[in-house]
């Protein structure tokens, strides 16, 4: 019997994992990592987001991680993690749509200014002398940084929604509608094209502190930018600069270097930024649960799984 054990969502969780995965696969044994009595070496399978550092090299016979979420990075950060597992990132249709409902809703909150009418709502003004001149979706450049599972879905939705769109990866892609670029030469050239900036990279010693103040200086001024991809790629001292001196008109920000975001920090205060607590794209578990199932038979098949990590890449 193939047994996987869960820890996803809180020790709370388990009950309703263990029922969705009954109705789903019925053979398959599932357990709670928080269980004491927990066998680490009849483990096959685990569902985790944010295992304890060292938990993972005791189950000797796992054939592989399957991580809660579409980064791996809290599974990376345990120091004794069992380097020859394959990892496998989260995916299925929930989690690219939600990503793209998100960013669709955070470009146009820049392109209608809700963070100034916001502010205004909080001081019980009238601003419509404030308003700012109409831009519309239609003549909006938006580009994406990534161009993977996730980003190049919101690229196809950001097309579809009327925006002129720019993509930038490692590789060069075709992606429908959407004018690549590629690599360290095509970084410049492809920012030069954006009045709003969306950042959906992983987080990678390539791509850790790479959106500097001077970075975003490319933008089309007075640019947008969202960051649904990993916190610790913009270096947030350079954010706050740029939305302070006009660089950037507004942000809408839902990963930080720091989670949950520190009340000390400035970003809560800057004028131009909405922000969210890590929620752009968190599948629901019965979405989850049947992608789990499908990725467990694949393997057990010998078939090979789509977004398996590459350590190589990083990613
Ligand atoms: P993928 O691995 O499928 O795609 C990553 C993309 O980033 C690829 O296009 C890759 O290029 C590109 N990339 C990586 N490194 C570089 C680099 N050095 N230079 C240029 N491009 C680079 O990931 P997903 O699309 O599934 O997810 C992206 C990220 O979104 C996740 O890693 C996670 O951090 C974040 N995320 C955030 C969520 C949230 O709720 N805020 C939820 C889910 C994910 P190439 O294609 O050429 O290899």
């Amino acid at each position: 019997m193939v047994c996987l054990a869960v820890k996803a969502g809180g020790p709370g969780t388990f009950p309703e994992w263990k029922a969705l995965f009954a109705d789903l696969m019925p053979e398959l044994e599932v357990k709670d990592w928080y269980d004491p009595a927990l066998n680490p070496a009849q483990i096959d399978y685990v569902l985790v987001w944010q295992p304890e550092p060292g938990r993972l090299a005791q189950m000797g016979n796992l054939k592989a991680i399957l991580s809660a979420a579409a980064g791996v990075d809290h599974i990376l950060a345990d120091p004794e993690l069992p380097k020859a597992l394959p990892i496998i990132r989260m995916g299925g249709d929930e989690t690219a749509t939600q990503m793209a409902d998100y960013v669709r809703w955070a470009v146009f909150a820049l392109l209608r200014e809700a963070p100034l009418w916001y502010g205004a709502q909080q001081a019980k003004q009238w601003a419509r002398k404030n308003a700012p001149p109409t831009r519309l979706s239609s003549a909006t450049r938006v580009g994406i940084m990534g161009l993977g599972n996730l980003g190049s879905f919101v690229a196809s939705k950001l097309v579809a929604a009327d925006f002129t769109v720019f993509g930038w990866a490692r590789h060069q892609k075709q992606c429908a509608g959407v004018t690549c670029y590629a690599g360290p030469e095509g970084l410049v050239p492809f920012l030069q094209q954006c009045d709003t900036l969306v950042c959906l990279l992983p987080e990678t010693p390539e791509t850790k502190g790479l959106i500097t103040y001077s970075l975003l200086q490319h933008l089309r001024k007075p640019a947008g930018f969202i960051n649904v991809g990993r916190g610790p790629v913009v270096v947030e001292a350079d954010l706050v600069r740029a939305l302070q001196d006009g660089t950037l008109h507004g942000a809408v920000l839902d990963v930080f270097d720091t989670e949950p975001l520190p009340e000390t920090s400035p970003l809560w205060a800057v004028p131009g930024v909405l922000i969210t607590p890590h929620v752009a794209s968190e599948a629901s578990r019965p979405a989850r649960a049947r992608y789990v199932v499908s990725v467990i038979k694949a393997l057990e098949a010998g078939e090979s799984v789509p977004l398996t990590y590459n350590p190589a890449q990083g990613y």
